[in-house]
């Protein structure tokens, strides 16, 4: 039941999915009042939001707060008005959709039968693994419960072959670890050595709540402990995720099948309602190969541990009151230090959305979109690309021949603006049960017929299709079909508002345009051509010039500190770093090419430009949270993503004359990498 990563591995997207709650409209467009005793060159980003971040506390229940979180609070009052009203509906066929998403809604919040009916939910589950009584029955119990949309191991889930990009395949991607990743596991630092023990605990904490005398409970979490352990050895790092030549290994079924057999693929091929298999793309070989040995050789008996325990701590968020509470304890008040759970209704829409993604979109999408912001995105989209050809053409870094595929590249890109030219068929599901149960259903069915789900295998690419739904307030740009990615929830304010200036809306949703259409050429993306493929069109030339300018983006965020003692990994969030310093570069120039002048003095707008793209990350978090994200997130903090970008850009320097030499944050023009 964890899900939800799988579409989105691949993809490199403008943040990573944050959690949150209720409350406050984010209103029209973020007003920015700077606080005039910090010095623009000392720290922008304060400079433009210390004012907001000291009268915007967090909220009890969340980790952060800021203009994301804001919106996100309104698209869950949204979902959840839409599901109040669903829950109304009855019986008419033409309202299957509604009446779905009613009685998911139901029995979501039926908290007394939630908690009445304890881990029933998973009883056929877990008789399933106490029976396993050979290596055949591990093989089979670990694939079935990927069939039932609970894979606990493993992703497996389809996905473009990135060396035959018209064709989806299966991908399978590592998995099987309680903690954040393996850096926890096999780095014993004084950043993560203390979750070691928590999450020691945690386990425990399952075990007691499934009738376990304390002693025992503490016994199987040692066992569990150290199978995680092992299987985190043969995990990929984060930095080695980011690879493409490293993580592109097509394989044949039947290599697969003869090398690492205990991982049972034809049994994963041959899951009911599957496209026809012939290869797999293996993400990380290296977990392929250590999680088939220790499927072939630890002890059944860890293995029943293992998997009881996995079972049902992914399923605790959606079972009664103990097993709700401990999985805040650990993955909310431990990992991120929030103070308080989400309302029920919270969690329960923002389940729903997860699960029934194109359900619940379909109806969002008609009453939550203003109909001009498609168009009026569309031209910001146009303007963008527009500014990035003619740059590209002008580079005098880059020689003519991979210019000229680059141009080509950009021409091909594609893209989502909105909502899906076709939506999933969700005729086949049929909910009823439990809560758990229809989280279940509702999974399993996606598995398989969702969006670009296991029956796709073997055919071709849909363009039509998307992988996330219109309601998640994100947006991506995926290498393997050469697109990007907008859903309608951010075209809203504070990041596009039809009402708005172009100045904000240039310096907001045309800075994520650009970052995402940026994302096409950074360290990850270049190495994909115009439709997709796996497939150097670069001169060894220019990609080695190329990578001389990009190391020192990496050196520059190496060199964050973002708590004491903990510095930026700047090859971790050499993408996102990229795409930012790109994005705002297009998106200023796109502004100052495409836009009315407006009706203030060209260097007052200039300034609002760049303060208008600071006041979008604003936002305010708790130190685990930033702890946390500093060591696994690819995308650099709020911070530094205004910070590491505006004092490498010229045209920021000529609208904030006060930023001199000796201010903080102020680098000389030979320390700005010149790179788009
Ligand atoms: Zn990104």
């Amino acid at each position: 039941m964890k899900r939800a990563a799988a579409t989105l591995i691949l993809i490199t997207c403008i943040l990573l999915a944050a959690c949150t709650t209720p409350q406050t409209d984010p209103g029209p467009t973020p007003v920015s009042v700077v606080n005039e005793s910090i010095l623009p060159g000392d720290d922008f980003y304060l400079y433009v939001n210390d004012a907001w971040m000291r009268s915007h506390p967090i909220p009890a229940e969340k980790n952060h707060y800021g203009s994301f979180t804001q919106l996100e609070d309104k698209v869950d009052a949204d979902l959840l008005a839409l599901s109040l009203k669903a829950e109304n509906v009855s019986g008419r066929e033409a309202d299957r959709n509604r009446i779905l998403i009613g009685q998911f809604y139901r029995s979501g919040m039926d908290q007394a039968g939630i908690d009445a009916a304890g881990i029933a939910p998973l009883k056929d589950d877990l008789a399933m693994i106490d029976a396993i009584r050979s290596r055949k029955d591990l093989t089979n119990a670990t694939v079935t419960l990927t069939a039932e949309g609970s894979g606990l191991l493993y992703e497996y889930f389809a996905e473009a072959n990135p060396r035959n990009s018209t064709v989806l395949i299966p991908w399978f991607y590592q998995a099987g670890l309680g903690m954040p990743d393996r850096s926890y596991y096999v780095h014993n630092d004084t950043e993560r050595r203390p979750l070691q023990e928590k999450y020691r605990a945690h386990v425990a904490k399952i075990f007691s709540l499934l009738g376990e005398p304390d002693q025992q409970a503490s016994a199987d979490a040692t066992i569990v402990y150290a199978m995680e352990e092992k299987l985190a050895q043969s995990h990929f790092t984060s930095v080695e995720n980011r690879d493409p030549q490293m993580t592109t290994n097509i394989i044949s079924l039947t290599d697969l099948e003869q090398k690492h057999p205990a991982i049972g693929w034809d049994l994963l091929a041959a899951i009911r309602g599957s496209g026809p298999v012939t290869v797999v793309n293996v993400y990380q070989p290296r977990y392929v190969e250590g999680l088939n040995t220790l499927l072939a050789t630890a002890p059944l008996e860890d293995w029943k541990l293992y998997l009881r325990y996995h079972l049902v701590d992914s399923a605790s968020p959606y079972l009664s009151e103990p097993f709700e509470n401990e999985h805040f304890a650990f993955y909310e008040k431990i990992l991120y230090g929030t103070d308080a759970m989400k309302p029920r209704w919270k969690r329960v829409v923002r389940t729903e959305s997860g699960v029934l993604g194109d359900l619940v979109g379909r109806e969002y999408v008609r009453e939550y979109i203003d109909p001009r912001t498609k168009g009026m995105v569309r031209g910001i989209f146009a303007s963008i690309r527009r500014t990035f050809d003619n740059r590209i053409a002008q580079l005098s870094w880059m020689g003519e021949a991979t210019k000229a595929k680059a141009r080509e590249k950009l021409a091909a890109m594609g893209e989502k603006i909105g909502y899906p030219g076709r939506w999933t068929d969700y005729s086949g599901l049929e909910l009823s049960g439990s809560y758990a149960g229809n989280l279940r259903a509702a999974s399993a069915f996606t598995l398989i017929h969702g969006a670009q789900g296991l029956d796709k295998i073997g055919g071709p690419v849909n363009p039509e299709v998307w992988t996330i739904p219109p309601q998640l307030v994100k947006a991506f740009y995926d290498p393997t079909k050469n697109e990007m990615v907008f859903p309608v929830a951010i075209l809203q304010p504070p990041f596009f508002d039809p009402n708005a200036d172009a100045v904000q809306n240039y310096g907001c949703i045309g800075w994520i345009i650009g970052h995402e259409m940026t994302h096409g050429f950074d360290d990850q993306g270049r190495q994909y051509d115009r439709n997709g493929n796996l497939n150097d069109w670069w001169t060894a030339e220019d990609a080695a010039d190329f990578t001389n300018r990009t190391a020192m983006v990496v050196t520059e965020y190496n060199h964050f500190e973002v708590l004491p003692g903990l510095y930026l990994n700047g090859n971790l969030t050499l993408g996102e770093n990229l795409a930012d310093f790109g994005g705002l570069t297009l998106a200023y120039h796109a502004w100052k090419e495409t836009a009315d002048p407006p009706d203030i003095p060209a260097d007052a707008a200039d300034r609002q430009f760049f303060i208008s793209a600071a006041s979008m990350w604003r936002v305010n978090e708790r130190e685990d949270a930033t702890r946390l994200l500093a060591l696994t997130d690819p995308h650099s903090p709020p911070n530094y993503r205004v910070d590491g970008v505006l004092y490498n850009i010229p045209e920021f320097y000529q609208a904030f004359l006060e930023v001199r030499p000796g201010d903080a944050l102020y680098r000389n023009v030979t320390d700005r990498p010149v790179i788009w």
